[in-house]
């Protein structure tokens, strides 16, 4: 039975789709104004792999991914480079595909983009008017009136008053209360809008994510994820908004994943401590990135440092060590490392103890290797199949092991004809000839393995 943490009740329930079979399943996207940073892969391997495993338990998943494409930063940003938000937003929108794709980030099921919806959201807007849940202010903006909402701070698990003692009031505030939230706002000149029954503008952030994912997936779905982050005041916001609207449940499972920190710190824009996806990806191959992205449980910290990079690819080497020259063959089947790492995997997605049981079939393999080659194999598949829900082991094992974060195709080309200068040179019996070309190999961190199929190679 699979355990999910809630974090609207705070506890791990038995998850229990609405409809049986099927789950729906809604990640707030990437407000796409810049490049993604680690805290942004973080979030979405998380959910990359929470999506894996259910469709591997044999759910039909249908996975929602937003695009946030008109937002205050959008528009500043917009604004800085003298380009168009639209320009913009294709820019950085081909940037996190091509960063999300390395990461081997399935693609979501849909990827509605908030200006896509601009006609829900109005509607939206028009329903939390008419029942008294929104207003329209002295400026001009609609706003979301939180005192209506009985059980605003549900999620965050506050009282409405603690927080808002801890809001912070604007000067020449026109809301009635300061945790109330901008659901419609008014163009100021030049800036991007559209016509809305309360005069050209454009959404508020909080209400475009309730638009997409009721649209998509109605009002009540299953579950709804993000980064700790947007607990207070995002989905906070969401409930109210969709539940005034409509009057039923909008999610049933919260899920958060944690934070990427540096130095103890979160990793974020505004700290200014963030590394991008792509400058991660220029000293370390995307599959280790991959791996030591999803080596702490979802829930939990996850210190980024040179030190954690290195362990994974360490553990990556032992994984596709252990794969390496296993012929092909059906994974082993009923097997007590199967039902470990489901066991594992059942518990909230406990990748930390999933892990530990690949390393257990990675060292039984090893052992296997030198009495039964065909029992090794088995489990070698067994490896890969599992090793695929994570969303790893799926390369082939000498090219992982042979590619160091140094070595670049030329590289491996001149590698590769280093080693048949020597082998020639072995064959000829020149050992000078071969010692001094093993030593230009040595100097390049080539470590080479003679066996009995020939010289295999990886970077030490
Ligand atoms: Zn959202």
């Amino acid at each position: 039975m699979l355990k999910v943490y809630n974090s609207l009740t705070q506890q791990k329930e038995n998850f229990i789709p609405n409809e049986a079979g099927k789950v729906k399943m809604y990640v707030c996207g990437v407000t796409v104004y810049d490049y993604c940073h680690l805290g942004h892969a973080r979030t979405y391997t998380a959910f990359d792999v929470i999506s894996r495993y259910l469709r591997w338990h044999g759910y039909d998943v249908t996975y929602v991914r937003n695009i946030t494409d008109i937002d205050d930063k959008i528009i500043n940003r917009a604004n800085e480079n003298k380009e168009d938000f639209q320009a913009l937003v294709a820019r950085f929108t081909q940037a996190m595909n091509e960063d999300f794709k390395a990461l081997g980030l399935i693609q979501p099921t849909h990827e509605p983009k908030a200006t896509d919806v601009i006609a829900e959201i109005i509607a939206l807007i028009e329903t939390l008017i008419a029942n008294n849940h929104a207003y329209v202010a002295s400026n001009g903006d609609v706003y979301y009136d939180v005192r209506r909402f009985s059980s605003y701070g549900c999620l965050a698990h506050r009282d409405i008053d603690k927080l808002e003692s801890g809001a912070r009031v604007e000067i020449n505030d026109v809301k009635r209360d300061p945790l109330d939230f901008v659901l419609w706002k008014i163009a100021k000149p030049g800036e991007p809008k559209w016509n809305s029954p309360w005069g050209e503008g454009r959404p508020g952030w909080h209400i475009e994510c309730s638009a997409m994912s009721t649209k998509v997936l109605g009002d009540t779905f299953d579950i709804h994820g993000g980064g700790k982050d947007l607990i207070f005041p995002h989905h906070e916001n969401e409930i109210a908004q969709s539940e005034a609207a409509s009057g039923k449940k909008f999610v049933n499972t919260w899920m958060h994943a944690g934070y990427l920190q540096i130095d103890k710190e979160k990793m974020s824009k505004s700290l200014g401590n963030f590394l991008t996806i792509r400058d991660a990806l220029k000293d370390h191959a995307p599959e280790v990135l991959r791996y030591f992205l999803i080596t702490s449980h979802y829930r939990s910290p996850l210190q980024y440092s040179e030190s954690t990079i290195q362990q994974s690819r360490n553990a990556l080497e032992r994984f596709y060590t252990a794969l390496r020259g296993l012929p092909e063959t059906e994974a082993l089947s009923d097997s007590e490392f199967e039902k470990k790492f489901t066991t594992a995997m059942d518990d909230d997605f406990n990748t930390p103890v999933a892990f530990s049981v690949l390393f257990e079939l990675a060292h039984e393999i090893q052992r296997l290797r030198e009495t039964d080659l065909a029992a090794a194999a088995a489990h070698g598949a067994l490896l890969k199949k599992l090793g695929d829900v994570l969303g790893i082991l799926q390369d082939n094992p000498e090219r992982f092991l042979q590619s160091g974060k140094e070595s670049s195709d030329d590289d491996i080309k001149k590698i590769e004809a280093l080693i048949a200068a020597r082998n020639k040179a072995r064959a000829e019996k020149n050992w000078a000839e071969a010692d001094k070309v093993r030593a230009e190999l040595a100097a390049m961190s080539v470590v080479l393995e003679d066996g009995a199929n020939g010289t295999t190679w990886k970077v030490g």
